[in-house]
């Protein structure tokens, strides 16, 4: 094993005088009052062990990093009909875009595109009324992580909610071609407050920790997914993991990985580790542009890759 705690504090020191490279979002102000200077790494390997370095510890805005985990609750509840509803491609296009769902009469293209999680969020409501199927991803999330400090941000599911015309647009989209089974309103409600989780980058390594260890999490023992369940989240992490930059992702990075507009990309390097890191300027895709550089960093330095030794 490479020397991890090494490694992420060379790329903590690297990134120095390049923080607040990039843009931030704006589009809500608790994301826009963000200090834009901010950076986390924290990598924790398969035995449990937890290297960090940075703001490792300082909670941020999830965002889409958060589908992953609403993807698994589905799958677990729907199993393999949830691709029924979405698909399973790469979209090409950006994260909120609108242009394929008219083609596609309603059915987005990936779970991971905001249309796509809106359809998941879909799945997560079945028998619940929205506040159950909140308390269910929260709780969900903190048996991931095994801490249950772990919690939506209010505020930030109000801004969501306050500013969310373009989602809005997308779900009454999907509605409309009966591709929706809950109003609109309860969805969304759903959807928002997913994308409104606080979590630190620690946090973070360990909810994914179960994708780098075939389904099971060693921290505690839990087996969460299949074998085969873990490595089809992780062949669309890789593929639709990063919008219309995922293919750029995986040249440089070569590992599965989902990133959200707060700056934060979990990544994972199956067999080996779970890797979480957060920095809020985002490159022209909406992906966090040093978070992407301090991966392909570890990746570079550690030899981890999904695509040869
Ligand atoms: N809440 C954001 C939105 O729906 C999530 C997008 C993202 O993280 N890429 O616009």
């Amino acid at each position: 094993m490479p020397d991890l705690q090494a490694i992420v504090d060379e790329i903590h020191e690297k990134l120095q005088p390049r923080l607040g490279e990039g843009k931030a979002a704006d589009y809500i102000p608790q994301l826009a009052h963000v200090d834009p200077k901010k950076f986390g790494i924290a990598v924790i390997d398969v035995d449990g062990q937890t290297y960090k370095a940075g703001d490792a510890d300082v909670p941020f805005s999830i965002q889409s990093v958060s589908k992953v985990f609403t993807l698994t609750l589905a799958l677990g509840k729907h199993g393999e009909t949830t691709w029924n509803r979405v698909g399973r491609e790469p979209s090409g296009s950006a994260f909120n875009s609108i242009v394929q769902l008219e083609h596609e009469e309603g059915k987005p293209r990936n779970p991971f595109i905001n249309a796509g999680a809106i359809a998941v969020s879909d799945l997560v409501l079945a028998g619940h009324t929205p506040r159950e199927a909140i308390g269910e991803i929260v709780r969900f999330v903190r048996y991931l992580a095994d801490d249950d400090t772990i919690a939506i941000d209010p505020e930030v599911a109000k801004s969501e909610h306050a500013t969310g015309y373009r989602n809005f647009a997308l779900a009454n989209f999907m509605r409309s071609f009966n591709k929706l089974t809950h109003p609109v309103e309860h969805v969304l409600g759903v959807y928002f407050h997913h994308c409104a989780l606080a979590m630190t980058c620690t946090q973070l390594a360990r909810s994914g920790l179960f994708l780098a260890a075939s389904g099971r999490n060693p921290l505690t023992g839990h087996t969460v997914v299949s074998r085969q369940r873990a490595r089809r989240i992780n062949a669309l992490m890789l593929t639709c993991g990063h919008y219309d930059g995922s293919g750029d992702f995986a040249y440089r990075v070569g590992l599965p990985g989902k990133s959200g507009v707060g700056g934060g990309i979990l990544a994972v390097a199956p067999g080996k580790a779970s890797v979480a890191v957060w920095s809020p300027g985002l490159n022209n895709h909406g992906n966090s542009l040093l978070g992407s550089l301090a991966l392909e960093m570890l990746a570079h330095r550690t030899g981890w890759s999904v695509f040869g030794p």
